[in-house]
């Protein structure tokens, strides 16, 4: 065979054909030498060899046939016309499919090529762009085999072209049309975050004015309307943080921002709060960490905290009777990682089997009623899901619809080593601060933002300056000192952050660091590392909520080495604690009952507050009396002691008939109990 070729290289025409008759001579005595082949096998071969030629000419595709050791190439009429040429137009070497490669295209596809015919791979095939004779491109799909002689060099290979063109066109069709569709969900993604964004900070104006409506004096129907409105504002707010979040994780932009925390501290904190509401439902309410689970753990706390206030807030909404209970188990454990697994068990309405995976989709209720009876948007668990997922973890729910439902999930944390980590600052302090009355500077260009920042904070018994923009904040920071400055970030000219470098700079000179609390309607992930760095003490969100802010401000209060006397005088307006934590515990004993007791108060405080103002309106003595009784035997299970004493004398005064200063000391009543309530609010339910 060999021979065969080497002289096929120089032969000319008469020769080949000589050549030609010499080998069918040969098959012929061959042949002849084989009295007994089956003269069927013969004519299969022919029909084999006829099957194949009309399947050639029946196909589109063009056939290549090259002689490697020459580089002539066989190329059908088809393979030259699929790209536009006659027969005798192109020559019949490699050359010419290789200079009608696109030229990007044709280092990959030789290099095919090559790999194939050293047996680097199994299968020739390759699509690339092949240039027409009307200088356009054809997308070919090549497809070939090898034969390779006894040493296993390639010495002959042939194959087939096809054009794929409108197959390619279709292709990229749907590429660019889903290119189009990511970016249309992507923008309307980040259309919604930023408007809901946007939304919130109005929203600070509407919960912050009717909080501070609500600690006026007003009429019964005046109070109810407002007490609706701040529900509505709060519900809408909830809505409007649940559209953020969403669109957030759909636009790619949500990330989880982790340091150490305290596991049980985040188990406690929630329970104390969901507490509340279980409570008011009568339900029973029990959380449980196994002891195997380890507490010092690396991982975004808040979004963990997010997850179990909705599943949780869930359980309780979806209950009627029986209880709540969490738990936490150790799911798997490495020497630096731990996968913790999560139980939020109800004895509530149930789910039917066929809703239990759609409830995970975004805005999917279990039933169509369930918005009209519970409320809700059907965000909350797509929010868990997602949430869930960036902790590696899964959400699954087991549910019997009449008896109750188990939702579970996994997260993984990072294992905080040592103990040398420091500790994030708690979000509640257990304790009420004694707070003093401070020296706060408002930096704020927004004016319903300024008033009611400002009235909450007076309310408390601070002192409050306004400034308006960044250049009056360091104009009145040079000339006073504050005991804190709550600054806006976005601020025309000097902003937040440019005032906050400015400040830090003086105070080089005098060594005084005043705290500065950032205010922002910003709820985007790094906000409040940009803040920290630029110098800022903390961080609070707007719309401002009285319990949030006081909480912020007062953590940097001095704490004065001598209390300030209790009630050194009825009118005094420097507030002092409006109640003794540790007698409030001491008397109740039961931390379930302490909770039970802050959920009723401002009711039942304002129930008798309302009863006593209608009997002195008609100057009745004796029911004024009797509701400023009341009123002392619950003071007196809170600890409050100023308020105790204002109540005390105006029972006394009641009793005796006396009611010159009824009216003052009603008024001061009040502002005792708005105190307290928001005391009790901030030691006893952080987060919300
Ligand atoms: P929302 O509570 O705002 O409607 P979620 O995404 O949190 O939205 O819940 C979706 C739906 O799943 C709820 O409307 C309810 O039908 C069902 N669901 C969730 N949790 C429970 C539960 N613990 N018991 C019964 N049904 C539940």
């Amino acid at each position: 065979m060999s021979d065969t070729h080497e002289h096929a290289a120089g032969d000319s025409v008469p020769e080949l054909k000589q050549r030609i008759r010499e080998l069918e001579g040969m098959l012929h005595a061959c042949r002849l030498r084989l009295p007994n082949a089956p003269a069927d096998a013969v004519r299969e071969l022919a029909e084999s060899e006829e099957r194949f030629a009309l399947a050639v000419r029946g196909t589109n595709d063009g056939i290549w046939d090259w002689d490697i050791r020459t580089n002539k190439v066989f190329f059908s009429p088809p393979w030259k016309s699929m790209i536009g040429y006659e027969d005798d137009e192109l020559e019949n070497v490699f050359a010419t499919f290789e200079t009608h490669v696109h030229p990007e295209d044709h280092e990959r596809v030789m290099s095919i090529l090559n790999d194939y015919l050293a047996g680097g791979i199994p299968r020739y095939s390759v699509e690339f762009r092949f240039r027409h004779k009307d200088d356009t491109w054809r997308w070919i799909l090549a497809r070939g085999r090898a034969l390779f002689d006894d040493q296993g060099k390639p010495y002959r290979m042939a194959g087939s072209h096809t054009d794929v063109t409108e197959r390619k066109q279709a292709e990229e069709e749907l590429r660019q049309a889903r290119r189009a569709a990511d970016a249309a969900n992507s923008a309307k993604s980040a259309f919604l975050a930023n408007m809901s964004h946007e939304i919130r900070t109005p929203m600070n104006g509407v919960i912050g004015m009717s909080e501070l409506l609500l600690g006026t004096d007003l009429g019964q129907t005046q109070r109810e309307y407002l007490e609706m409105l701040k529900l509505s504002a709060d519900s809408l707010l909830e809505l409007l943080n649940d559209i953020l979040d969403f669109s957030k994780i759909e636009a790619g932009r949500m990330e989880l921002d982790a340091h150490e925390f305290d596991l049980s501290e985040v188990v406690t904190e929630i329970s104390q709060a969901m507490g509340i509401r279980a409570f008011q439902k009568r339900l029973v309410f029990l959380h449980h960490i196994s002891p195997d689970v380890p507490l010092r753990l690396i991982g975004d706390d808040g979004r963990l905290r997010q997850i179990l206030v909705n599943l949780i807030g869930n359980a309780i909404k979806f209950t009627h009777k029986g209880g709540v209970t969490i738990e936490v188990s150790l799911e798997a454990e490495t020497a630096d990682r731990v996968t913790l697994h999560f139980k939020i068990n109800d004895t509530g309405i149930g789910i039917a089997a066929d809703m239990r995976e759609s409830i995970f989709a975004a805005f999917t209720q279990a039933e169509t009623s369930t918005s009209r009876r519970y409320g809700g948007t059907g965000l909350g668990l797509a929010i868990c899901h997602d949430l869930v997922a960036l902790m590696q973890g899964r959400i699954w729910v087991e549910s019997q619809p009449g008896t109750g439902s188990v939702f579970h999930f996994t997260a993984a944390f990072g294992r905080a080593t040592g103990t040398s980590l420091k500790s994030r600052k708690p979000r509640i302090k257990p304790v009420v601060t004694v707070h003093s009355s401070m020296k706060v500077l408002i930096v704020e260009d927004g004016h319903v933002s300024q008033l009611v920042g400002a009235r909450m904070l007076e309310k408390r018994g601070h002192v409050v300056t306004l400034a308006s923009n960044g250049r009056e904040a360091l104009e009145r920071c040079g000339k006073e000192t504050f005991d804190a400055i709550l600054m806006d970030v976005h601020m025309p000219g000097i902003n937040g952050y440019e005032a906050t470098a400015k400040i830090r700079q003086t105070e080089q000179a005098t060594g005084r660091h005043v705290p500065i609390i950032a205010m922002t309607a910003n709820a985007m992930k790094g906000d409040r590392e940009k803040c920290l760095a630029s110098g800022m003490d903390d961080y609070i969100a707007k719309p401002l909520r009285s319990a949030e802010l006081f909480h912020v401000v007062e953590q940097f209060a001095k704490r004065s080495a001598t209390p300030e006397p209790a009630l050194a005088s009825p009118t005094s307006s420097a507030p002092t604690p409006p109640f003794d934590l540790a007698e409030f515990r001491e008397s109740t004993g039961d931390e379930k009952l302490m909770l039970k007791l802050v959920g009723i108060f401002s009711e039942d405080s304002q129930k008798y507050l309302r009863k006593a103002e209608k009997a002195l309106a008609a100057g009745k003595a004796r029911p004024l009396y009797e509701a400023a009784h009341s009123l002392k035997g619950m003071l007196g299970v809170y600890a409050a002691r100023q308020a105790l004493e204002i109540v005390s004398k105006l029972c006394d005064d009641a009793h005796a008939g006396d009611l010159k200063d009824a009216q003052l000391m009603l008024d001061q009543l009040k502002k005792e109990c708005a105190l307290l309530g928001d005391a009790l609010v901030v030691s006893f339910a952080p987060g919300i």
